[in-house]
């Protein structure tokens, strides 16, 4: 009997239908933040030979501008700076500093090519952490653009908080940096309140406003939006996005690299230059160089993102992998697994029989079966507590300890009363809403 209507595709692709509502840039500059926003992740530290072995693949899988730090931080990351500018890498190295003085020459005496001069610009930040007027932001930001400019280094202007300042005051910073030799324009969602539609609208307005010819984005993930608002930023022509490797960052991080990069490749069928199937690998080396290990259900690079035990799940996927799998899991180079467990399925354990090229009967397909689920509920959680405590005596307050550090002060000659002091920091109203 014939099919009475067989499928003309096997699966319908809807993003053609909004190809033209799509404005991506020809050339995507993959600016990489991992050893810079991503080393600033509590507990997370990179030694110049560490940063050295991530800046390597980083630069080999092809991205084009790498953070290599902030040289005034301390004399161990002026030599990572150093150490890498030098290194002959093909990625740009970049070195950041604030708008000061000081700042811009260390990184001018670092050799890095690029520059990455950051302000604030909204007024919380302007008002309470710099404790600067408008007019004073703008002279320093001005003159530490003109400054490295005039070095010769390749200048990037950064503004954090861009999208909580007053559009008019950004509008008048970005221009007169231009003005003063600013390269790339970055915009920052620093503390990750941007949807995809609001953050559409502000960069459609900022483009408006600023007409910027080569600028970023630098989104941070605290309500886990971090990839789509980037995506959008893509979407309307912004061409240096910033990204961490396993979206690493500051509280709950970055823009994920390499989901970035696979959204545009698999979704857009964006050609991103980046060499896809060494991706696993990079995300291996930073997790282990980090120290901060991957959920298991981390998309791409999780350890489950590729792993069905499900029987209906398993079944489809032997079948045919367009079922329950977006991608292939070689592109970015890794395999599929299938597990054996509780919801395992007959088709899943004929298949791993046939690995040994072993036949099996109903009756012994279904008894193994039964006694695989058996074995598997019975089997307990083992040592599985262990490890989530040992991971949350790690993570809960990862830097010197509370007693090292008053044992460090007493030591240092000051004298430490034994009842803390009450804080005195303005605190935002406890409101659901992102510091309206
Ligand atoms: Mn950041």
């Amino acid at each position: 009997m014939t099919d009475p209507s067989p499928p003309s595709s096997l699966v319908e692709n809807y993003h053609d239908r909004t190809a033209s509502e799509r404005h991506l840039p020809e050339k995507i500059v993959f600016w990489d933040e991992t050893l810079r926003d991503g080393e600033q992740m509590p507990g997370v530290h990179f030694s110049t030979e560490e940063k050295m072995r991530i800046a390597g693949v980083l630069s080999e899988i092809g991205v084009s501008v790498i953070n290599a730090g902030i040289p005034v931080v301390s004399p161990e990351e002026a030599k990572s700076v150093r150490t890498l500018a030098h290194a002959g890498f093909k990625a740009k190295i970049l070195a950041a500093g604030r708008t000061v003085p000081g700042d811009v020459e260390a990184v001018i005496n670092s050799g890095a090519t690029h520059i990455a001069i950051f302000v604030a610009a909204s007024n919380v930040h302007l008002q309470y952490k710099l404790r600067m007027t408008q007019e004073e932001v703008l002279q320093a930001s001005v003159a530490s653009v003109k400054r490295a400019h005039e070095a010769g280094l390749h200048v990037a202007f950064v503004t954090e908080d861009t999208v909580r300042a007053p559009l008019d005051y950004v509008e008048r910073l970005y221009k007169a940096t231009v003005d003063a030799g600013a390269d790339r324009l970055v915009v920052s969602d620093t503390v990750g309140i941007m949807t995809p539609l609001t953050f559409r609208w502000f960069l459609r307005e900022f483009h408006r406003r600023v007409r910027p010819k080569d600028w970023s984005v630098h989104c941070h993930n605290d309500l886990g939006l971090a990839v789509a608002n980037t995506l959008t930023a893509l979407e309307e022509g912004v061409n240096a996005p910033h990204t961490c490797v396993n979206g690493l960052g500051e509280r709950a991080g970055n823009t994920s690299f390499e989901e970035l990069v696979m959204d545009l490749e698999t979704l857009y069928g964006v050609r991103t230059g980046i060499r896809t199937e060494r991706l696993f690998e990079l995300s291996q080396l930073v997790e282990e160089l980090a120290g901060v290990p991957l959920p298991p259900n981390k998309a791409l690079v999780g350890y489950n993102s590729f792993a069905h035990e499900a029987g209906i799940h398993s079944h489809g996927v032997l079948r045919h992998t367009l079922t329950y799998e977006p991608l292939q899991p070689e592109v970015i180079g890794r395999k599929r697994l299938f597990v054996l467990g509780k919801h395992t399925g007959k088709a899943a354990l004929i298949d791993k029989l046939k690995e040994r090229g072993v036949v099996a009967t109903d009756e012994q397909v279904k008894a193994l079966l039964d006694r695989i689920k058996s074995e598997t509920e019975g089997r307990g959680k083992g040592d599985l507590h262990v490890l989530v405590q040992n991971h949350r005596d790690h993570f809960v307050n990862p830097g010197i300890k509370d007693e090292e550090f008053w044992a460090m002060v007493r030591a240092s000659g000051i004298e430490v009363p034994h009842e803390p002091a009450a804080s005195k920091a303005p605190v935002a109203a406890a409101s659901r809403e992102a510091g309206h």
